[in-house]
């Protein structure tokens, strides 16, 4: 296997983690900012192919939040959260290039999540294809692109000024409103609901608190697709209502929502504003819930690694196949997504065997492992990292750092269906994944994980 891998190492002292020292304090510290990424017009919206006009106003801000964590060696993460539909390899390259220049930060030490709203702005990612939108969207979301970039720098460099010292208490707490999706009938799978079907109800919490007793910032995720709204305003969805709950219920404190490994799940029902309203309300109800009860505390070290590994797909068909396909489809969004990949074929005079994907380990003292990973991941995923990692102490995120396509299982890869195969050439990928990505993707969080020190 090849791979190329940025490993970060940073490992703090063990020891009395709380330090008085005439310099100041010596322990842990965080900083927290936030900024308001709502385009500043409307433009076509993400997530649905069968969109056909731009947006109309908003239901509330879409935001971008950073939260910078230090332990008292002095080594740092910085997780950058965000209200969007994902963000995409170029995007976050740029981005981690940047912030490392400009800060130092090391691109194991920036981990970018985004919550999978399907009310925010398209973007110039791999799901182009899907969208009908005309070339003077296209030209807008290009333009969003780079001023978005612009505030995420600004929300890192906010959240890094900011650092004070804090402490730091995990918990977890339950929400069940996902379900999962697939529904196996006689006709195959559809998008539907199976009531036995996997899910993770999960609700991994963070409070910061500083030294006042202020909770400064609540950092929390759930498993489950973000789509209980196809409207055309611009909204967060049910992750945006649960931010927004938690910071009324804490006045002061920013809530950050990261996405879990939901991919085969959705909010059900659907496609009404007070069920968004109503499953924010839920998970910001876990979140607060979790926090009165008993919380852990949790100190340094900080560690983080990053990776890319080649993860590999099934041969591509041929041009002839490619064109033939092209004329025997009838809808039209396939035809637009087999289209692009033809350019992508003459332009490159091959199609690639395999896609650099990537795998990020973050270790906060001997508590929480982080493992974010990139994509649309199913929840068999988390269900299996949970157990070899244990659960409690494991938050697996899915949607970090570049979203290229779904990532299935080996059972979801066997069975097909959406989540399995056919969502891929809506990503601009002519054929499925190779059977073995699911035990190279825990590999290389096992490998990264090995390669941490314990504190
Ligand atoms: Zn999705």
């Amino acid at each position: 296997m090849i791979f190329r891998s940025w490993l970060l190492m940073v490992l703090g002292f063990i020891g009395p983690a709380l330090i008085w020292s005439p310099a100041g304090w010596a322990g842990m510290k965080a900083g927290v900012a936030s900024i308001v990424i709502t385009p500043d017009c409307d433009m076509w919206l993400a997530g649905y192919g069968d969109r056909d006009h731009p947006s109309q106003g908003k239901i509330h801000d879409l935001y971008a939040k950073a939260i910078a964590l230090e332990d008292d060696a002095g080594a740092r993460l910085v997780l950058i959260t965000t209200d969007l539909i994902n963000l995409w390899a170029d995007f976050t390259d740029q981005a981690a290039r940047r912030i490392q220049s400009e800060t130092q930060l090391p691109r194991a030490a920036v981990l970018f999540n985004s919550s999978h709203t399907h009310c925010g702005p398209v973007l110039p990612d791999r799901l182009q294809g899907i969208h009908m939108a005309p070339e003077d969207q296209w030209n807008l979301s290009r333009r969003y692109a780079e001023e978005l970039l612009e505030k995420i720098i600004q929300v890192v460099h906010q959240a890094l000024s900011r650092l004070e010292p804090a402490q730091f208490h995990y918990g977890q707490g339950q929400a069940g409103f996902a379900k999962n999706r697939r529904q196996y009938t006689l006709e195959g799978i559809i998008n539907g609901e199976n009531p036995i079907g996997p899910v993770d109800h999960d609700v991994p919490v963070l409070k910061v608190t500083g030294n006042n007793g202020q909770v400064k910032a609540v950092v929390f995720g759930y498993a489950c697709h973000n789509t209980t709204l196809n409207i055309d305003q611009y909204c967060g969805d049910y992750a945006g209502f649960a931010q927004l709950y938690v910071e009324k219920q804490i006045p002061g404190s920013t809530a950050l929502f990261w996405a879990g490994c939901g991919a085969d799940c959705n909010p059900l029902p659907r496609r009404k504003l007070e069920l968004a309203v109503q499953y924010g309300k839920e998970l910001g109800q876990a979140v607060i819930q979790s926090m009165s009860g008993r919380m852990k505390p949790v100190e340094g070290p900080l560690q983080a690694a990053f990776s890319l590994i080649d993860l590999p797909l099934e041969p591509a068909p041929t041009v002839n196949e490619l064109q033939a396909q092209l004329l025997q489809t009838v809808s039209p969004m396939i035809q637009r997504c087999l289209r692009l990949i033809l350019e992508e074929y003459r332009r490159k005079g091959s199609l690639p065997e395999t896609y650099p994907y990537p795998v990020q380990v973050w270790r906060v003292g001997n508590e929480i492992l982080v493992i974010a990973l990139g994509g649309e991941v199913v929840v068999d995923y988390a269900l299996r990292l949970k157990y070899e990692f244990g659960r409690g102490r494991t938050w697996v995120m899915g949607y970090s750092n570049d979203v290229m396509a779904y990532i299935p299982s080996l059972r979801i890869l066997r069975e097909g269906g959406y989540e399995g195969t056919s969502a891929m050439v809506e990503y601009g990928f002519p054929s499925s994944w190779r059977p073995e990505i699911e035990d190279r993707i825990v590999n290389e969080v096992h490998r990264l994980t090995d390669s941490m020190k314990s504190p």
